[in-house]
Formats: structure tokens, sequence, C-alpha cells
């Protein structure tokens, strides 16, 4: 549950650089990047590293000694990993063992400050193993500002021999207070050719497949790994008929489908359509969504390219309030009426 069972091989190189500081590595990193960069494997791998009790020069923790060992079954006694729990959940139903779902309580989206403040039994005695004691936060943005704010008191005073190792995509959103107690480390994107190798190399989908998968999640890893479940394929393919058909289609009945779909599944998707929108008014061609260019170009003759523009730059303010809106029918709502005003209706 740990997961460290991948590194995107173009992260191998940040990882070498993290190493150079793997004896000394501070008490808080920041591993940030553009959205979608996926910075969480790149996160374990440096934890690993840093507690590996036989690394022999390289970059890479052993994968064999005692702490490889308790790390890859979740047990390290100087590992914390905090996460919103619904993430934490998918990781164990992914994994072997029984979903340890609680049917009193919801699974959260957000870090909950009840879970930073649980880290201080952790932190409050010596560490066990007498290296060093990790707490891994990610996705560091879906900490709320509660959480954040008791995060804070501890990063303002350093524990001997603690490191905290935040990791997001989005880390914009993240208070300031936060971002200056962290050494801040810039996690790359893969260029497209690469992303579309290590796709096909690792779900065994073909090129053609990849490079679609890759185009329409803009080159983002995380995106690409969605859209490349077979799975889901059917629900982007719906939730791209509706959000095509829109403002000719009423919003609140696109609103009603889409309350069924997680907004971190449908608002990329919108997200990655008016990107396609904005590129068809410029007069190039759409990248995400070759196959609609006819009906790009439809809406683009019925849109202001500022108009769209200042929806654009709304809808990424938007973006980090993703993962918890609280009701999920009125946020739809929300996003799509503002989008349908940017185009004239037909009739
Ligand atoms: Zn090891």
């Amino acid at each position: 549950m740990q997961a460290i069972d991948y590194l995107y091989p173009w992260h191998e190189k940040s990882l070498e650089q993290l190493a150079a500081s793997r004896s000394r590595p501070g008490h808080a990193w920041l591993l940030e990047g553009p959205e979608g960069c996926d910075p969480e494997p790149l996160a374990s791998a440096f934890a690993a590293l840093v507690l590996c009790e036989a690394v022999a020069g390289g970059s890479m923790a052993c994968g064999q000694c005692s702490s490889c060992r308790w790390l890859a079954s979740g047990s390290h006694p100087d590992y914390r990993r905090v996460q919103p729990s619904a993430l934490a959940l998918v990781e164990i139903e992914e994994g072997e063992d029984e979903p340890q779902r609680k049917s009193s309580t919801k699974p959260s989206e957000v870090i909950k400050i009840e879970q930073i403040r649980a880290l201080s039994d952790f932190l409050s005695v010596g560490t066990h193993r007498g290296g060093w004691r990790i707490v891994q936060i990610d996705p560091a943005h879906r900490l709320t500002a509660e959480s954040a704010n008791a995060l804070l008191k501890t990063l303002e005073e350093p524990i001997p021999q603690t490191l905290f190792l935040l990791a997001s995509d989005q880390a914009q959103a993240l208070p300031a207070t936060i971002r200056s107690r962290c050494l801040q480390f810039r996690v790359p994107l893969p260029t497209p050719d690469a992303l579309v190798s290590w796709l096909g190399a690792k779900l065994g989908i073909d090129r053609p497949e990849a490079e679609r998968v890759v185009r329409l999640a803009g080159g983002r890893p995380s995106q690409a790994l969605i859209y490349a479940d077979k799975a889901q394929a059917a629900t982007h393919r719906s939730v791209m008929e509706l959000l095509a058909s829109l403002p000719d289609t009423e919003v609140a009945k696109v609103a009603d489908q889409l309350q069924a779909v997680a907004p971190v599944q449908w608002v990329p998707l919108l997200a990655a359509w008016v990107e396609d929108l904005q590129r068809v008014a410029m007069r190039l061609e759409p990248r995400r969504f070759p196959e609609a260019s006819g009906r790009l170009r439809d809406l683009v003759a019925r849109l202001s390219p500022w108009d769209l523009s200042g929806f654009s730059q709304w809808l990424a303010r938007e973006r980090p309030l993703l993962r918890h809106p609280l009701n999920a029918r009125l946020f739809a709502e929300r996003i799509l009426d503002r989008y349908s005003e940017v185009i004239v209706k037909k009739g």
C-alpha cells in the first residue's frame, strides 16, 4: 500500500538530484510541479531511499533490507503517510487486502486536522531504527485550512531526524506559510513521446491508443492513466458528448447527468475542451479532440475569444475546489452556467 511499485522514468533524474541530500535531507521538502505531473511516486521513492538501510551509493532504495520490506508491507515504524481517506481506500482496494471501509464514515476527500494531530504520538518519541523518520503528506493541497495550520506549528519547530515530505501538483493552493517552510523541488512533466512509450509498455496498449490518451490528457501522466483505464472509457465518452452538446442542451439537463460523475473526472475534460476551443479560435488545429473539429468550429463561430479566455482563467481558479464540492449538482450547474454564457445559443 505504500505504493513504491514504480517510478516514472522521467523522474529518475529528479530522484538522483534529491538523492544528493540523502544523508542530510533537511526537515521539510515540497515536491511540486505542473498539474498532472504526479509527484507522489517520486516522493515515495525518495522516502524509501532516505529510510533504506543498505543503499550502496546509488539513488534507488535496495528493496531488500528490513526498512524496504517494512515499507513495502506498510508497516515501517518510522514512516507515516497522510492522505485523504478516500485516496487511501482506493489504494487498499487496488491491493490484495480486504477493503476496510467503515460503513458509518464517508471517505474524506481532504486531509483532516485529526490526521495531523494524530501524528503527535509518532513524533514525540525517538526514531525506532535510529535513522530518519518520515511523514509523507500527499496530495498536500488537500490539507484543509485547519490542518495546514496545525502542520505549520510542527514545521516551525523542526524535530531532530524528522523529515516532512509534501507532494502536490497544485502547490499554489497551499498557504504561503507552509510553502516557505519547505525546500521546494520542481517535478517535471514528461515529453509526450516518453509518456506514450511508457503507457504502452505499462498498460500493454498499442501506440495509436497511447497517443490518443496522451493527447486527451494534454501530456499529463496522472490524467493519461485515468483516460487509459478501459473501465472509465465509456464514462468519458458520454461526459464528452454531454459537454459538447452545451449550450444547445440545457445546463440543468447536463448537470443532472454529471452529478453522478466525480468532478475530478469531468472538469479536466471540460478544461481540455475549452483549450481546444481556444486553439480553434486562433485558427489552430484542435489538439485534444481532433475528431470533434466540426463541433468545435461551430461553437467558436458563436463565441468571443475574450469571453472564452475569461472563462478558462476562472475555471483554472476553481480547480483546487474540485475534490470537495459541497453539493455536486450545484457545483456542476455553477460551472456549466458560466461556460454556457460564453456561447450564443442556437435558435
Ligand atoms: Zn533498502
